[in-house]
C-alpha cells in the first residue's frame, strides 16, 4: 500500500464526510493558486540532486601540458623524406598579410609541425589550419586562440578560460571524453538526463577552476578604526578607567551595560554605556597592533573555523585560526560572508610567523570550500607550500576527518569561548564593533586567559606582562607596549 493510499484511510477514520468535502475544497484551492498563503511542496530540487549543484574541484589543474602521446607522424621525418624524394627543402609557408599569422602556440594535430608550416585554410573564419608538410587540417576552436595556462587534471586537455570576472578568472575543461565528465554525466538520475539537452548549464559536470587574482591590500585582516587614540592618556583616570572596562567587559564578558553599572555602583567611577563602547574601540585599535606583532611563532599545523556574528542585524562571520601546541590565536578575521577572500585573508595571516617554511604547513577547516580556493591561492602566489585537510560532518564517515578531528575540537572550544564573551553584546550595531570586539577577545584569549592544557599558563606568556598581579594591571602594560609599536 503505498503512503498516500494509508493517507487516505487515514483522513476517512478521522474526519466525517462534510469535513473531508472542505479538506477537498481547500486543497483544490491550493492546486488551483487560490491561496497566496499555502503553495504545495517543491520537490523539484529532490527529484534532481545534481540540479545547480555547483561546488569547488578540489584537484588543481596542471600548469604544464602533460607529455604528448606520440603523433602517428613526426614533421621532422616528414622534412626528410620530402628532401629524398624531390631533392628540394619544404620551405616554411609565407604569410604577406600579417591578419592571418598563426598564432606560436599552434601545432599541426597530425605531425606536430609547428605554426611555420601552417596556414589558415577557411579564410576570415580562422577556425581551421592546413598544414603543408602532412596536407592535414587541424581544427582551431574560438577557445583556444590563446596560449592555454592550465590542462585538465583528469584527461590533459587545455583549459580555456571561461569567464573572467573582476577577481577571479573561471577555466574550463570542454572536452566530452574527459573522464571526470563523464563520471559526472553518469551520477546524473533520469529526469535530469531528460533536463541536460536543454539546461546543460544548469548542471556542473565539466571540471573547472577559478584562478583568484586578490592584491595586497585586498589581503590584510580586519583592523579597528582608529578613534580618539589620544584620549588614552589625555584624562588622569583615563587609563585606570579604560583598563577596568576591559577587564569586565572583556576578560570576564559582562555587557557593557553591567560594565558600567560595576564602575558606578562598586568602583563608584561615573561612566556610562556608551562610555564602555567608545573605551572598547580606543583601546581595540591598539591591541590589534600588539595582537599582530607579538603573537610569536605559529605552528606548521594551523586550524580554522568562521563563527556567526550579527552586524547590523545581517549575518557576519569571525574567522579565526589556532596553533595546537600551545592553543593560541594566530589569526582573527570579520568579514560579511564566508567566501574565498576572507577565508585566503585569515588563512595567509595565520601563516605567516611559520618559522620554518621550507616544511609543507597543514591548514584543518571544515569543508567549506572557500578553504580549498584559499590553499590554492596561496600555494600559487606565495608559494606558501599548503596542503589542506578536511573535518566533515559530526560524525567520522572517512579517515581524514577521523585523525584531524581532535583539532578540530580545539577550534570549537574557541568557537565557544568566543561566543560566550561577545554574546553579551546582542549582535553589533556597526562592523567595527564586532572587529573591535573580536579583537579584544584575541589579547584576553592570547596573553591574560590561563589555560588548563598548558598548566595555566596563558598561550603567549611574555617576560613584560610578568609580575603584575591583577587583570586590569596587565591590560595597562599591553597598551603602553601597544602604543610604542609603530
Ligand atoms: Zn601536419
Ligand atoms: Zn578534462
Amino acid at each position: 500500500m503505498t503512503q498516500v493510499s494509508r493517507f487516505v484511510i487515514w483522513i476517512c477514520r478521522h474526519f466525517t464526510k462534510t469535513q473531508i468535502e472542505l479538506i477537498i475544497k481547500e486543497l483544490t484551492d491550493v492546486l488551483a493558486n487560490r491561496n497566496p498563503e499555502v503553495k504545495p511542496r517543491d520537490d523539484f530540487q529532490e527529484k534532481h540532486p545534481h540540479w545547480r549543484k555547483y561546488s569547488v574541484d578540489p584537484t588543481p589543474p596542471r600548469s604544464t601540458p602533460p607529455t604528448p602521446t606520440s603523433p602517428k607522424l613526426n614533421w621532422k621525418q616528414l622534412l626528410v623524406d620530402s628532401k629524398k624524394k624531390t631533392g628540394k627543402e619544404v620551405s616554411p609557408v609565407v604569410i604577406r598579410n600579417p591578419k592571418n599569422a598563426i598564432p606560436n602556440h599552434i601545432h599541426c594535430h597530425w605531425c606536430s609541425a609547428p605554426q611555420e608550416y601552417l596556414y589558415y585554410n577557411n579564410g576570415k573564419q580562422h577556425s581551421q589550419v592546413r598544414c603543408k608538410l602532412c596536407k592535414h587540417v587541424s581544427p582551431v576552436s574560438q577557445r583556444y586562440r590563446k596560449p592555454a595556462k592550465y590542462w585538465c587534471p583528469h584527461c590533459g586537455h587545455p583549459l580555456y578560460l571561461w569567464k573572467q570576472q573582476p577577481d577571479r578568472s573561471l577555466y574550463k575543461c570542454d572536452w566530452d571524453g574527459c573522464s571526470y565528465f563523464l563520471s559526472n554525466k553518469r551520477k546524473l538520475n533520469k529526469l535530469e538526463r531528460l533536463l541536460l539537452p536543454t539546461k546543460s548549464s544548469q548542471f556542473k559536470l565539466h571540471y573547472s577552476y577559478a584562478e583568484y587574482h586578490f592584491t595586497e591590500e585586498q589581503l590584510i585582516p580586519s583592523s579597528p578604526e582608529k578613534k580618539d587614540t589620544d584620549k588614552l592618556y589625555s584624562i588622569r583616570n583615563t587609563l585606570n578607567t579604560l583598563c577596568l572596562v576591559l577587564t569586565f567587559h572583556i576578560s570576564l564578558g559582562l555587557s557593557a551595560r553591567k560594565t558600567a553599572f560595576v564602575l558606578r555602583h562598586v568602583f563608584a567611577i561615573p561612566a556610562s554605556y556608551q562610555t564602555v563602547l567608545n573605551y572598547t574601540q580606543i583601546a581595540a585599535y591598539h591591541c590589534h597592533k600588539f595582537n599582530l606583532a607579538y603573537k610569536g611563532d605559529a605552528d606548521p599545523l594551523q586550524v580554522g573555523d568562521e563563527v556567526c556574528i550579527k552586524v547590523s542585524g545581517k549575518k557576519g562571520y569571525a574567522f579565526f585560526f589556532l596553533s595546537p601546541s600551545r592553543r593560541k590565536i594566530t589569526s582573527y578575521h570579520c568579514a560579511s560572508n564566508r567566501e574565498v577572500l576572507p577565508a585566503t585573508i585569515a588563512l595567509k595571516e595565520a601563516i605567516r610567523t611559520v618559522p620554518d617554511k621550507t616544511n609543507t604547513i597543514t591548514a584543518i577547516t571544515d569543508g567549506n570550500p572557500s578553504y580549498i580556493a584559499a590553499v590554492d591561492f596561496l600555494n600559487r602566489t606565495e608559494n606558501a607550500g599548503l596542503t589542506h585537510k578536511k573535518v566533515i560532518g559530526l560524525q567520522n564517515l572517512d579517515t581524514e576527518s577521523e585523525e584531524y578531528r581532535p583539532f578540530k575540537q580545539m577550534i570549537e572550544r574557541l568557537s565557544r569561548s568566543f561566543r560566550f564573551h561577545t554574546n553579551a553584546a546582542c549582535g553589533f550595531k556597526e562592523p567595527n564593533g564586532a572587529i573591535a570586539l573580536t579583537t579584544l577577545f584575541t589579547t584576553h584569549y592570547n596573553f591574560l586567559r590561563p589555560h588548563a592544557f598548558l598548566n595555566y599558563e596563558v598561550p603567549c606568556p611574555l617576560p613584560q606582562l610578568q609580575g603584575i598581579a591583577t587583570l586590569q594591571g596587565k591590560w595597562a602594560k599591553i597598551l603602553r607596549i601597544a602604543t610604542t609599536i609603530a
